[in-house]
């Protein structure tokens, strides 16, 4: 149907709202922790951390276009699990560009979940990284990537590594980067779980395992093997040096998580962990194949409510379109 129009004696206006809507679509890439080692919690509540960052081919995709004041919707699997208040990642995100930035914080947002929620793999903090780069456009803020690197920095320890993606090692809370050299492609089968973990609960029960005797300080030096396994390229070495010191505490909320793995190892994934918190299932295979082959197994073995297969690693928040 044709916009109404209004007439003048010279020219023939379009209404704005009838005009076409501009639209900036991002994508953001979900996380696996190829090593997380945590030290004891300090006196601010936090851990130290020393981890390596794998950015997956599971995707967060958030779609920006002008709206007055901030909308966010929410669609994809698991997407009821998600709020749509201003706890949402990718809201926080909208608004500390725009207070930073002096314009006005209107903008809809429109997420498609890809990445399991709550399950590990950071897909709140994809949304965040994917706000960042979606506001930046859609409002010609102009931020260098190093400024939206401090902006992510402050919505938490793992928005700066999706904005970036590839595999880096994550000190401090995880926020402070180094790139890491890695050769060719590595292959992931995921079981994911409905039913989330909370980060925080995990970290309490890794905080009660360790009441009697503190964690030793989180290093990267404990990781070298796992790094020569990055560079050579060599997935055979890189599954046996796979590390996540949150695992025995997922599995103290969630003792089933022995399946999934047991299952992996049993379908002859070079190595297999729990990503970050949990209580995903990351299964490294020898090649893109295998993947589908463990995935499978998952699926045969009624141990996962959903189950992906990704390559690592992939690039961080990028645009991907921009335009009507
Ligand atoms: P991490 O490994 O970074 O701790 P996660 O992958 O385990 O995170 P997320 O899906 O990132 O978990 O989010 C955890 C919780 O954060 C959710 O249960 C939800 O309540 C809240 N949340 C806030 N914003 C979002 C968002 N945009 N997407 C998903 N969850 C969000």
């Amino acid at each position: 149907m044709r916009p109404p129009t209004w007439h003048s004696e010279h020219v023939t206006l379009t209404p704005v709202d009838a005009l076409p809507s501009r639209e900036v679509r991002v994508r953001a890439p979900g996380k696996v922790n190829l090593s997380l080692r945590v030290g004891a919690r300090q006196p601010d509540g936090y851990h130290p951390v020393s981890t390596v960052f794998q950015a997956v081919s599971v995707y967060e995709e958030v779609v920006a276009s002008p709206h007055e004041g901030i909308l966010v919707t929410v669609g994809g699997p698991q997407s009821d699990a998600v709020p749509t208040d201003d706890s949402n990642l990718a809201v926080r995100a909208a608004r500390l560009l725009a207070e930073r930035t002096g314009v006005v914080d209107d903008v809809h947002l429109h997420l498609v979940k890809g990445v399991p929620v709550a399950g590990g793999m950071a897909g709140g903090s994809a949304d965040a990284a994917a706000a960042l780069v979606a506001c930046d456009a859609l409002w010609s803020t102009g931020l260098s990537r190093d400024d939206l690197a401090r902006l992510a920095a402050s919505l938490g320890a793992d928005v700066p590594f999706l904005l970036t993606g590839h595999t880096a090692v994550g000190a401090g809370r995880g926020d402070l980067l180094t790139p890491a050299l890695t050769r060719g492609e590595f292959h992931w089968a995921f079981a994911v779980r409905d039913q989330g973990l909370s980060t925080a609960a995990v970290y309490a029960a890794f905080d009660a395992r360790h009441r009697d005797a503190p964690p030793p300080a989180p290093s990267d030096a404990d990781d070298v093997p796992l790094m020569q396994a990055l560079l050579a390229g060599d997935a055979v070495a890189l599954g046996r040096a796979l590390h996540n010191d949150l695992q025995p505490a997922a599995l103290d909320l969630a003792p089933d998580l022995a399946e999934p793995l047991q299952v992996a190892r049993d379908a002859g994934a070079l190595g297999v962990v729990v990503s970050g918190s949990g209580p995903t299932v990351a299964a490294l295979a020898r090649n893109r194949q295998h993947a589908l082959v463990v995935a499978a197994a998952f699926t045969a073995a009624g141990v996962a409510d959903r189950v992906l297969t990704a390559v690592g690693p992939v690039a961080g928040a990028r645009v991907v379109s921009n335009g009507d």
